[in-house]
C-alpha cells in the first residue's frame, strides 16, 4: 500500500473523524473476531456486520436498481432501527450499511446517528442531496463515512442514471464531504459501459484530486425490474478487474476495497459467510440486497431479530446451499438452483414486484467466482487486511 493513502486521511479528515475511524477500525476487528468464535462453537448466529436499507425513497431512476419505490415511502422505523443496533450490541456488531433508495430522505437519519456513537456507519448515498449543511453535521457526529456512488463519467451517468445533472450534483456532494473534513469514499458497480472509464489509473487520479479517500468497486448484478443483463461482465472483464485491483493497491495513493476476494485470492460471497446479510425497508430479513426473498420480517420494534436470524431456518439453509454450489455469486451463475432452492423453503418475495417472474427470467452469467485464476494480494497491508477482515470463515469447507 502507498502511505500517502493513510497521510492524506490524516492530513484532510479532522481530529474527531479520524478517532471514530480508529475506533471503527478497532471495533470491526472484534466484531469479525467474536463472529468466527460464534461459529467455531456453534453460538446462535449473528453476522459481524449488517447491511440496512432504510428507505425506498429516492429522487432518482436508475437503471438496473433493484429498489422498488412507492407512494408513501416504505422505511424502517426508528424504533425498529434502534432495536436493530441494539440487539447488534450484544453480539459486538456495531458496524452498519445505511442503504436506500437515498437514505438522506429518511426523516429519523440524524438522530438514529446521534443517538448511537459507539456505532459507525457506511452511508450509501448518490450525493445529490449531501450539502454543505449536511456534511457539517455528519462531520460534527464523527461515525458517519459517506460513500458516494458515482456510476460513471458523463455520458455513463447520463446513460445509467436517465439525467444530465446527476454527475455534477454526484460530484458537487462529495466535495462538500470531503470539505467538511469526512473520510470519503467512491462507489461503483462495474460493467460494459464504465469498464474502461472506470477501471483506470486516470480515473483513480481523478478521485484522488476530488480528495476522495477510498474507492469501493462492485461488480453489476443485472437484477430489479429493469435488469439491462447485457451490460454485464463477461469472464476476461472481471478477471482485469481483480487484476487491476491487486496491481493497483501496490502504489495507489487512495484505499480500493472490494468484497468479493480473499487474501489469496479466492472468491467469497459475504451473504455465504454469514459476515453479513440485509434488512429491506419493509423489514425483511435477506441473505443479500439483490437476492429479494425472505424467511420472515421485522415486527414494530426489531424485537424478533435473534429469532429471524437464529430460530427461522431460511438464511441459515441458504448459507449452506449457496456454499455447496461454490464460491461465486448465486444470483449471477446459478439463477435456476435458486430458484428452485427458494421455492423448496417457499420463500417470500420481499421485492415488491414479481420477483419470481424476474429470477425466472435470468440466465447464468459470470461471477467473480467462475474460473477465475487466483490472483493473490500483492501488497502486504491488503493481505493483512483481507486476512484479519474478510476470508472464508470456514463457510467453503
Ligand atoms: S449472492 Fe451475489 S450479490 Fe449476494 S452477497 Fe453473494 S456474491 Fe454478493
Amino acid at each position: 500500500m502507498n502511505p500517502a493513502a493513510l497521510t492524506r486521511i490524516m492530513r484532510s479528515c479532522t481530529g474527531k473523524v479520524q478517532r471514530n475511524l480508529l475506533r471503527f477500525v478497532w471495533n470491526g476487528r472484534q466484531a469479525v473476531g467474536a463472529f468466527e468464535r460464534r461459529l467455531q462453537r456453534k453460538q446462535p448466529f449473528f453476522p459481524a456486520f449488517l447491511m440496512l436499507s432504510i428507505t425506498n425513497q429516492c429522487n432518482l431512476r436508475c437503471r438496473g436498481c433493484w429498489v422498488t419505490q412507492s407512494t408513501p415511502p416504505q422505511q424502517l422505523s426508528l424504533a425498529q432501527l434502534q432495536g436493530i443496533i441494539s440487539t447488534a450490541e450484544k453480539y459486538s456488531s456495531r458496524f452498519f450499511g445505511i442503504l436506500g433508495g437515498e437514505p438522506l430522505f429518511h426523516p429519523q437519519l440524524f438522530t438514529l446517528f446521534e443517538n448511537n456513537p459507539q456505532a459507525y456507519f457506511l452511508l450509501f448515498s448518490n450525493g445529490t442531496h449531501l450539502d454543505q449543511a449536511c456534511a457539517e453535521k455528519l462531520a460534527a457526529l464523527g461515525n458517519v463515512t459517506p460513500l458516494i456512488s458515482i456510476e460513471g463519467l458523463e455520458n455513463e451517468s447520463r446513460r445509467r442514471r436517465g439525467r444530465d445533472d446527476v454527475f455534477a450534483q454526484s460530484l458537487a456532494g462529495l466535495r462538500q464531504a470531503v470539505q467538511a473534513g469526512l473520510f470519503t469514499g467512491v462507489s461503483a458497480s462495474i460493467n460494459k459501459h464504465n469498464f474502461a472509464e472506470l477501471i483506470s489509473r486516470e480515473y483513480l487520479d481523478f478521485l484522488i484530486d476530488q480528495g476522495v479517500h477510498y474507492l469501493w468497486y462492485y461488480i453489476y448484478r443485472p437484477c430489479g425490474k429493469d435488469p439491462d443483463v447485457q451490460c454485464a461482465l463477461d469472464e476476461d472483464e472481471i478477471f482485469r478487474l481483480r487484476q487491476f485491483l491487486v496491481e493497483q493497491r501496490t502504489s495507489a495513493r487512495i484505499l480500493l476495497i472490494d468484497a468479493y476476494w480473499d487474501a489469496q485470492g479466492q472468491a467469497l460471497c459475504p451473504g455465504t459467510t454469514g459476515i453479513s446479510h440485509h434488512i429491506a425497508p419493509n423489514g425483511a430479513l435477506e441473505f443479500c440486497p439483490v437476492v429479494q426473498f425472505c424467511g420472515g420480517k421485522l415486527n414494530a420494534n426489531a424485537s424478533n431479530l435473534e429469532e429471524l436470524l437464529q430460530d427461522n431456518q431460511y438464511l441459515a439453509d441458504m448459507r449452506s446451499f449457496t456454499a455447496q454450489l461454490g464460491r461465486s455469486c448465486v444470483l449471477l451463475e446459478s439463477p435456476r438452483e435458486l430458484e428452485e432452492f427458494l421455492r423448496s423453503k417457499q420463500a417470500e418475495d420481499s421485492s415488491g414486484r414479481d420477483g419470481w417472474t424476474e429470477l425466472a427470467g435470468l440466465q447464468p452469467l459470470p461471477s467473480h467466482g467462475s474460473r477465475q485464476r487466483q490472483l493473490p494480494e500483492k501488497s502486504l497491508c491488503y493481505r493483512l487486511a483481507k486476512k484479519f477482515y474478510f476470508f472464508g470463515f470456514g463457510a467453503y469447507g
